[in-house]
């Protein structure tokens, strides 16, 4: 996963969805310059398309073969992760009704064939500006401000995502709980300031320590962080749990007040789910978080699993 996760520096990507060759053409013309295009010629192959890369933006013709752009629109409109993206319909329909039937649909805005070329861009451009300050604002929120990586939001979110996608694809998920050792003392030793950057860099070594695509590290709350491991059984995530537990050892980062060692350290707590047992799925990251405690427990600095399941 990336860090920030999108990636805002890019040129906008914008679908164009025209089963007329010549008026999808007019419009390539006019935007190719300052966005990232793609053209579809039909409603099928656009929602295709938006799987594929999703677009910032899609200029959305009305009267298709097949299917129109009513249907696109609303087949889009009802996709929580496509919901977001703007539409603008191109038409040729006069008329309020139209236009209002469209609008209720879930677009943004029309655009009327034949085109004015500064209208166009002007829309575009407002259109883009405010996807991007949302985006921006998206992205904010489900980041943790002090260390960068995603926050306890974005875990839910792609918790509740993971477990759905486990439950149909019939693969195990596993979560890592994990907290620094004797983190009071770090603090009241060398100050909150160093416990701060500490932090920082612990999140960061862990986070880069997860290998897979799918793999999300998130700050679960004060020094506490966990770990998603999506298609990762027990013992998978025990070996992840080991390889963190030792990235933050080779961090080597003076902690003389700790009684486990003189460096800084972390206690890791693992729980699994599997598909032969649904309702683990249910108690997961209960599951995790007692075995936190048990390392704890068994004198901090190592990684343990659920007794149940995993
Ligand atoms: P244990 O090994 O049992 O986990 O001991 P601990 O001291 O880490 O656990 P405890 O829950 O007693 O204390 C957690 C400490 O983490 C308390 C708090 O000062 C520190 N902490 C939590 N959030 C932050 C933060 O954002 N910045 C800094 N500097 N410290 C934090
Ligand atoms: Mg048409
Ligand atoms: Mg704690
Ligand atoms: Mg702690």
């Amino acid at each position: 996963m990336n860090y920030d996760e999108l990636d805002l520096g890019r040129k906008q990507r914008i679908l164009i969805v025209e089963d007329v060759r010549l008026n999808a053409q007019i419009l390539v013309n006019v935007l190719q310059d300052e966005y990232d295009l793609r053209v579809a010629s039909n409603g099928l192959e656009a929602l295709e398309m938006v799987k594929e890369q999703m677009p910032d933006l899609i200029l959305l013709d009305i009267i298709m073969p097949e299917m129109d752009g009513y249907a696109v629109c609303a087949e889009l409109q009802s996709d929580p992760k496509t919901r977001d993206i703007p539409i603008l319909f191109l038409t040729a329909l006069e008329g309020d009704q139209n236009e209002a039937y469209g609008l209720e649909l879930g677009a943004m805005d029309y655009i009327r064939k034949p085109f004015s070329v500064p209208i166009v861009k002007t829309k575009i451009r407002n259109h883009l500006e405010l996807k991007r300050y949302k985006d921006l604002l998206k992205r904010d929120s489900r980041i943790d401000g002090l260390t960068r990586v995603p926050n306890r939001r974005r875990f839910d979110e792609a918790f509740a995502e993971e477990r759905m996608r486990a439950g149909r694809s019939n693969t195990p998920l596993s979560v890592l709980m994990i907290d620094l050792d004797l983190f009071k003392a770090y603090n009241d030793t060398y100050g909150h300031l160093q416990g701060d950057d500490t932090l920082k860099l612990v999140a960061k070594t862990l986070h880069n320590t997860l290998q897979r695509p799918g793999d999300l590290l998130a700050r679960w709350g004060g020094e506490e962080f966990v770990a998603l491991l999506p298609d990762t059984d027990c013992s998978g995530a025990l070996q992840v749990g080991e390889n963190l537990r030792t990235a933050v050892i080779d961090l080597q980062i003076p902690h003389e007040a700790s009684t486990v060692a003189e460096i800084v350290t972390i206690s890791v707590g693992a729980a699994s789910a599997t598909p032969g047992n649904a309702d683990s799925y249910d108690s997961l990251l209960q599951r995790a978080d007692e075995a936190v405690y048990r390392a704890k427990d068994l004198g901090r600095n190592q990684v343990i699993a659920s007794d149940e399941y995993c």
